[in-house]
């Protein structure tokens, strides 16, 4: 399952925010799996076109696509040294697709900050520096041996070293990986390395109750916009405390809260939004009168792929896909009309899935 981890400083919030998620995962009876691990939390992805496709299909059932957030605590300065628990925590991030990197944007006397005070570009610069400095040492490794592989006359060494290199020379600059430009081919080379500043990062700036409403005043998640923005990263302003609220609280009772708050949405709910279009995640949805249901894969899966989310069985007697998309569902009203229009494609195993697309798999068993 695709996964997105939870880093940052200590004290910076992200417990708090990794319990609010778990705390609304565990409203999902969905989930079986979610117990089995504390730091792996499973969040529903919201999805006001599921709500839509229920209304107007009535099902019996209406499950909602979800997807993981692993807590990823103890990254601490030295940890690519093996400080604190150093390593064990780098091996937990190379497990993770994409990386949510809490950074304390809050003040709070009580609340001991680990460099001393609220400073977002510090806090920034040491985290990415233990994963640059992590990065660093799995290049050059990694270098040492194309390198006499390369000597040797290997024309496929020679290609890597030279992606290598430019690698290193980013990360001695304390550069994250993905700064450097390369293009599929040389990503495909690298990609066993699974590089950890490779994965793609999204900022939450964790700002107190009182900010969150107006969290772009904050200085300090201006800092955090525009580090990210030099990175081309994304940033979602955040309260952990007011998040972990909200989670406690049930339909009725969160909106208005939300709504005294001066939002429209939870942060949590921005923030996996952000999140799987970070993961560079699409939702399908299967639509029948027994279940409704939203399903998550990867942009670019084709049919046969997209029906293995649902069964290994589907993808192997893939006879084709008929597929409406959900505009399409929507104007029409029900499955019949669509048809009946012609809106009801019939696709073969080279269909590229798109997001939103309602999807009847018919395959041999
Ligand atoms: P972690 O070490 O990054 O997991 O941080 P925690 O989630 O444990 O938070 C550290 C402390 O900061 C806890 O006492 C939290 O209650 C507090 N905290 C977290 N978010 C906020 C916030 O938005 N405002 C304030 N004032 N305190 C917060």
């Amino acid at each position: 399952a695709l996964a997105t981890g939870i880093v940052g400083l200590p004290n910076v919030g992200k417990s708090t925010l990794f319990n609010a998620i778990t705390q609304a995962g565990a409203e999902s009876a969905n989930y079986p799996f979610c117990t089995i691990d504390p730091n792996v939390g499973v969040v529903d992805v919201p999805d006001k076109r599921l709500d839509k496709l229920a209304e107007l299909i009535k099902p019996q059932r209406v499950v909602p696509t979800s997807f993981q957030f692993v807590d990823i605590a103890g990254l601490v300065k030295g940890a690519s040294r093996g400080e604190g628990l150093g390593n064990k925590f780098l091996s937990h991030i190379r497990e993770v697709d994409a990386i949510i990197h809490v950074v304390r944007c809050f003040e709070d006397e009580n609340i001991t900050h680990v460099a001393g005070k609220v400073d977002p570009a510090a806090d920034i610069e040491t985290i990415t520096l233990e994963l640059v400095l992590a990065d660093l040492e799995t290049v050059e490794k990694r270098l040492e041996r194309v390198q006499k592989q390369k000597k040797s006359g290997d024309k496929a060494a020679a290609q890597e070293y030279d992606i290598l290199a430019r690698l290193q020379q980013a990360l001695a600059e304390g550069k994250p990986a993905r700064v450097v430009e390369l293009d599929q081919e040389e990503r495909k080379v690298i990609k066993s390395l699974n590089l950890l500043t490779m994965k793609n990062v999204l900022y939450a700036a964790n700002v107190s109750e009182k900010d969150i409403a107006n969290a772009d005043e904050n200085p300090y998640v201006q800092v955090v916009r525009e580090i990210a923005a030099g990175e081309g990263a994304e940033v979602v302003p955040i309260s952990a405390q007011v998040e972990a609220e909200i989670a406690e609280l049930e339909g009725d009772e969160r909106a208005m809260f939300l709504e005294e708050l001066g939002l429209e949405q939870s942060g949590l709910d921005r923030l996996i939004g952000a999140a799987y279009k970070l993961l560079g995640l699409i939702t399908y949805f299967t639509a029948g009168e027994k279940e409704v249901r939203a399903w998550t894969i990867r942009e670019g899966t084709k049919a046969p792929q997209a029906a293995a989310v649902i069964h290994t069985d589907f993808e192997r007697g893939f006879i084709r896909a008929e597929v409406t998309a959900y505009e399409d569902l929507i104007a029409c009203g029900s499955q019949a009309m669509a048809r009946e229009k012609g809106l009801l494609r019939l696709e073969g195993k080279d269909y590229v899935v798109q997001d939103g697309d309602i999807m009847t798999f018919r395959f041999n068993v």
